[in-house]
């Protein structure tokens, strides 16, 4: 029986591409809602051709992940879209996102936009210096990066290569250049960007159906942003601490098993801050998480 996977959801149907690329519409057999379980967009499905040149999805494949939101099942790549300028970069929010990426158990490749509009900024020398030095460290992490403008189309080509096999999903803040990101992807694709929203006087963030779409290089992108804001209320304490990786790294050589990095003695973690192996930026973000952690713990 043939194979696909399903990219839309939409009235009880279920649309699978097959594995030449074609769209086939599909019911689920009533044996899943018997199970309890749901097909979701992202599923990898075995179906069968019905008479009516329709489908039947017989039997869903194991998923690898399953976000909420959006709700995408086998995402392999989290593309963090952040603007070098207009919104600035914001490293803090940058963090928080690779908590919940770890966590999740994503990759992620983390896309610096609008380096054109950097580049006629006053702000050049600055700003790019500052691109570069998050560049430098999250590579030494041991994250992907990547610079592009979607306006000029520099990065595009390297980012599909990224993308290539793949199924992602962009997440930001509003505003960083992801819709405009997503059309440069895909010749033709018209998502509408905030500039178009504000014209027509309303917010482009409404509630939709995800849909993935398909690139030409054979991997999938989201048409829908992934989270913009985020909480721990679903991480235990002990897992922020892990979900940094440099920190996991060293986490064994604290004099403390289960050590928080915050107040213990003999803590590798403050050991190598302090001889500059790890960066100021992240362990402040670390200790503010924990904090922003115990606080909303507390208001519960
Ligand atoms: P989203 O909210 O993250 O989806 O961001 P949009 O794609 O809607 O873009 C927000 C604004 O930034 C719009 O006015 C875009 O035209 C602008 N923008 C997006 N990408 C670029 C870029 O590469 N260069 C420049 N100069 N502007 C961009
Ligand atoms: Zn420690």
């Amino acid at each position: 029986m043939p194979q696909g996977i399903i990219y839309k959801a939409l009235s009880g149907y279920y649309y699978v591409e097959n594995e030449t690329g074609q769209s086939v519409q599909c019911r689920a057999r009533g044996i899943f809602k018997k199970r309890g379980q749901s097909p979701l967009v992202g599923d990898r499905v075995v179906f069968s051709e019905t008479e009516n040149g329709e489908g039947a999805i017989e039997e869903l494949l194991p998923r690898s992940t399953e976000l909420i939101r959006p709700p995408v099942s086998n995402v392999d790549l989290a593309v963090l879209v952040f603007s070098v300028i207009r919104p600035e970069l914001n490293l803090q929010l940058l963090d928080k996102f690779l908590v919940h990426i770890e966590h999740a158990g994503l990759d992620a490749l983390i896309v610096f936009t609008k380096l054109d509009a950097m580049e006629a900024s006053e702000e050049n020398a600055r700003i790019r210096a500052d691109v570069e030095a998050a560049r430098d460290l999250y590579a030494s992490i041991g994250y992907e990066t990547l610079s592009v403008s979607s306006k000029r189309g520099d990065g595009i080509d390297a980012l599909k290569e990224r993308l290539a096999g793949r199924v992602g999903v962009f997440a930001g803040q509003s505003g960083v250049g992801k819709s405009s990101l997503v059309n440069a992807l895909v010749p033709g694709l018209t998502l509408e960007t905030n500039e178009i929203s504000e014209k027509l006087g309303r917010g482009k963030h409404t509630t939709r159906h995800v849909e993935l779409i398909r690139l030409a290089d054979g991997g999938h992108v989201a048409d829908t942003p992934g989270f913009s804001q985020l909480d721990f209320a679903e991480l235990g304490i002990e897992e922020i601490g892990s979900c940094f990786r440099e920190f996991a790294e060293l986490a064994g050589g604290c004099k403390f098993r289960g050590c928080t990095h915050i107040h213990e003695p003999g803590c590798a973690v403050k050991e190598a801050l302090e001889q500059g192996s790890v960066a100021k930026s992240r362990y402040e973000h670390y200790a503010g998480f924990m904090a922003e952690w115990r606080e909303n713990r507390r208001r519960y």
